[in-house]
């Protein structure tokens, strides 16, 4: 079998390396940090976007895909790992009062569970909500996952398997008579009969020297975590675009800012205020809880949140997973196990042509 180059250690490039490796391919994957510490651990890890009936039918494929996988894919890693994602059904609550109707003929065409709650039945799933809107939207079955440990999961999961070379940044791709042949590293060269790039909001900017490049651009996202006691927030709830996260030891994240900066990496006082004020307007208790931490993350940023998976047009052996917004979590699994498809010519587990790269979005 070939040797495969995976270009980004994030989540979805973690999740493609484990995929070829599974199928026995030999792979390397270079990371210009460390794996796992960019968008994929500032992500909230909700396994469900976030208003999912806004969304194209073919983000709902890869999430409806992943949502089946995940339980065994965690199983699969605490077992080979003993590192516990910590995959838990917390449930979504949505309290926005708008879109029912629409949402709930979305959850029947797909077969999602999904409630409407009566103001009184809302309040006695979630007894520390301050907003009380007359009726919520309920759907039980949404996991959450906390997502550095996934991505530290992951890496152990393929740890000898996978040659991982960290602190290593590709500056070019390297190409001849139209057909990958590897990348350059700031340390010297990689060769390789087939790449993928999985460098999340990087991707643009490593593929636009080849012409054609995706639409992909970094957008900020700050959270802000809370120091609680388990219970105050009971399930992820969600009231416009913002959301409160508990996790199982009480740890109370909430989300988050969605800001056009560029590469610029930083935490501002301006979102970490406004953060604050969402979460003490929804949850009151919260003003005597002490804020743990406060971080941005860049999201790989897609018209309409479509990620690109599939081969670079015009260059044999080249291969893009990248631009899953703020979505690669829950489309993780499905958008791995499809460019794994795709490069190993198996069948696909979805239709790819949404996800082309010349597709239109
Ligand atoms: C605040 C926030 C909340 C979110 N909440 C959720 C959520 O609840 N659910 C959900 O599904 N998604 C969520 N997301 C989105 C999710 O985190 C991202 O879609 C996902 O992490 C993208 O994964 P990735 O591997 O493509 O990117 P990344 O995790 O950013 O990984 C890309 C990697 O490529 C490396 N790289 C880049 N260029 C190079 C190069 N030239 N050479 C070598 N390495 C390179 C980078 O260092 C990086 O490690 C959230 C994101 C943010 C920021």
């Amino acid at each position: 079998m070939s040797e495969i180059l995976v270009i980004g250690g994030g989540a979805i490039g973690l999740l493609t390396a484990r995929e070829l490796t599974q199928a026995g391919a030999r792979v390397t994957l270079v990371e210009m940090g460390e794996t796992g510490r960019e968008s994929s651990w500032a992500g909230g890890g909700i396994i469900s976007p976030l208003y999912p009936w806004r969304y194209a039918s073919s983000i709902t494929a890869l999430s409806l895909w992943s949502q089946r996988e995940y339980p065994h894919l965690c199983a699969a890693l605490r077992e080979e790992t003993g590192i516990d994602p910590e995959l838990v059904r917390s449930g979504l609550l949505i309290l926005d009062p708008e879109e029912h109707d629409q949402a709930l003929s979305w959850a029947r065409e797909h077969r999602v569970t999904m409630e409407r709650l009566s103001g009184d039945t809302l309040r006695e799933l979630e007894p520390g909500v301050a907003h009380k809107p007359s009726a919520a939207l309920w759907m039980p079955d949404v996991d959450q996952i906390r997502n550095p440990r996934l991505a530290k999961a992951l890496r152990s999961a393929i740890e000898g398997r996978v040659q991982i070379r960290e602190h290593e940044e590709v500056v070019e791709l390297l190409v001849e008579s139209e057909r990958i042949t590897g990348a350059r590293t700031h340390k010297g060269t990689i060769g390789a009969d087939a790449v993928v790039v999985c460098a999340g909001a990087w991707t643009a900017k490593l593929l636009e020297q080849l012409g054609a490049r995706p639409n992909i651009e970094p957008v900020r996202g700050q959270m802000i975590l809370f120091y609680a006691e388990p219970g105050l927030v009971r399930h992820v709830v969600l009231l416009r675009e913002r959301y409160l996260i508990p996790r199982k030891d009480g740890r109370i994240l909430i989300g988050s800012t969605l800001e056009h900066e560029g590469f610029a990496k930083i935490t501002t006082a301006e979102a970490k205020e406004a953060l604050y004020h969402t979460a003490v307007e929804l949850f009151p208790r919260l003003e005597q809880t002490p804020i743990e931490n406060h971080w941005a993350g860049l999201r790989p940023g897609s018209p309409s949140g479509i990620p690109y998976i599939g081969a670079y047009p015009g260059i044999q052996g080249l291969y893009c997973n990248a631009g899953h917004y703020r979505n690669g979590l829950v489309t993780g699994p499905a958008s791995a196990r499809l460019a794994a498809d795709l490069l190993l010519s198996r069948v696909p587990i979805v239709d790819p042509a949404p996800y082309a790269l010349d597709a239109q979005r």
